[in-house]
């Protein structure tokens, strides 16, 4: 998977801004014989949010973006002035991320909509200036406080592809080629098995503007009759599909047996599969004529149905409104609900998250070294910034 552009693990150390300190400025002018104390505030340190971006498929983007820091707050200084607050940090991540404490694998939150905002790391509140420390026994306090420091963290994403549909067949059904036909995706297509390593997704419009999101998921078939074990690799993407599309070609011996078999290939990596909407298409129908469409309809198994082809374009129309239809239905909706906040609040096995990284190539320490985190926050001294406005 190393040279792969499909990335769904990543580790990126974060850190929030270390709020600026509040000056202790005392003001000095001339014929002004009792300056009194003008420090400002320091400003706030910069936030680090995680934000939903439906432009990003994978989490490649981040893949060269290992350390995301915060601005830090400016220290307050003198005549009042605050110290502007230091830059908050967004990481856009694409719909299905969830996010997790790569040092105790604790799972932390899940970013599932376009523009959905959370707070990763907080920066920390700037200290008040001695302006702010004025009382009526003491007129002229020397002090400030410091700024709260920074917050650092080291999370794993795990992208789930958030697929509404996903394809299962066994290789050569046409899959790849089917969601080059509904999408702009475009998988690659060849006539040998173990062409697809990789999930793809496409958007499939459908009328007025709307549209569902198809995912070509590789290995969950191909990776079981071969003992590879990619099956598992990759069956979180289909988690939460909402429906799964079984692809049986025309031209297959047996439609119902193979449909069957697909069935049970899929229940050996989890039954739970076993609880979502079914829609079979038989594809490659170009190569069958209407008579031979008529007898083979007559042993189909019992799901929804159609005959298609991704060449000629024959019953595509169909499979979309079939397939929009069954999204639609209120069983369906609940189903997804419930597949959803099953997956929610799951922490991680570690080594499981170390393995996926691994499989990644994304196993390598990230180094922490930072200079502001030489800086002892405690040394912080209530020094008197003086300077002479003279
Ligand atoms: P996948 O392994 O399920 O992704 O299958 P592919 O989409 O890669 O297709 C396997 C082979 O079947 C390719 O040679 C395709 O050109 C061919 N194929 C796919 N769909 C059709 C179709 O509708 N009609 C015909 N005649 N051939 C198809
Ligand atoms: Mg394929």
């Amino acid at each position: 998977m190393a040279e792969s552009n499909f990335v769904d693990y990543v580790k990126i150390y974060c850190r929030s801004g270390k709020g600026g300190r509040g000056s202790a400025h005392m003001r000095r002018a001339k014929y002004v014989p009792n300056g009194g104390p003008d420090g400002g505030n320091g400003g706030r340190g910069g936030n680090i949010y995680l934000r939903g971006n439906r432009h990003y498929w994978t989490l490649l983007h981040l893949r060269y973006e290992r350390h995301i820091l915060a601005g830090h707050g400016q220290n307050g200084s003198k005549s009042r002035s605050s110290g502007k607050d230091g830059e908050d940090k967004y990481i856009d991540v694409s719909c299905g991320t969830v996010v997790y404490n790569a040092e105790t694998g604790e799972y932390i939150c899940d970013v599932t909509e376009d523009g959905q905002v959370v707070l990763l790391l907080k920066g920390g509140r700037g200290g008040l200036g001695n302006w702010n420390f004025r009382t009526a026994t003491n007129q002229a306090p020397r002090y400030a406080q410091p700024g709260e420091p920074m917050q650092e963290l080291t999370v794993i994403m795990e992208l789930k592809l958030l697929a509404d549909v996903g394809l299962v067949g066994f290789p050569n059904a046409g899959k790849s080629t089917l969601l080059s036909a509904v999408s702009s995706a475009r998988p690659k297509i060849a006539n040998y098995p173990f062409t697809t390593l990789e999930p793809s997704l496409g958007i499939v419009s459908y009328r007025d503007g709307q549209s569902f999101v198809m995912a070509d998921i590789p290995g969950i078939i191909e990776g079981a009759s071969e003992g590879k074990g990619l099956g598992l690799r990759f069956l979180r993407h289909i988690e939460r599909n909402s429906l799964l599309l079984f692809m049986v070609p025309g031209d297959t011996d047996d439609i119902r047996r193979e449909y069957e078999i697909l069935l049970k290939e899929l229940a050996t990596f989890n039954p739970e599969m076993l609880d979502k909407q079914r829609v079979l298409a038989i594809t490659k129908s170009d190569l069958l004529d209407e008579e031979l469409i008529r007898m083979l309809s007559e042993n189909l198994p019992e799901v929804p149905h159609v005959f298609i082809s991704s060449v000629s374009g024959m019953g595509i129309d169909s499979l979309k409104d079939l397939l929009w239809k069954e999204l639609n239905s209120e069983s369906n909706k609940l189903q997804a609900i419930t597949a959803q906040v099953r997956i929610v609040h799951q922490n991680k096995n570690l080594n499981f998250l170390q393995d996926e990284l691994k499989a990644m190539g994304e196993d390598e320490d990230i180094q922490y070294i930072d200079e502001d985190q030489i800086e002892d926050l405690d040394d912080f001294e209530y020094e008197d910034d003086e300077d002479d406005e003279s």
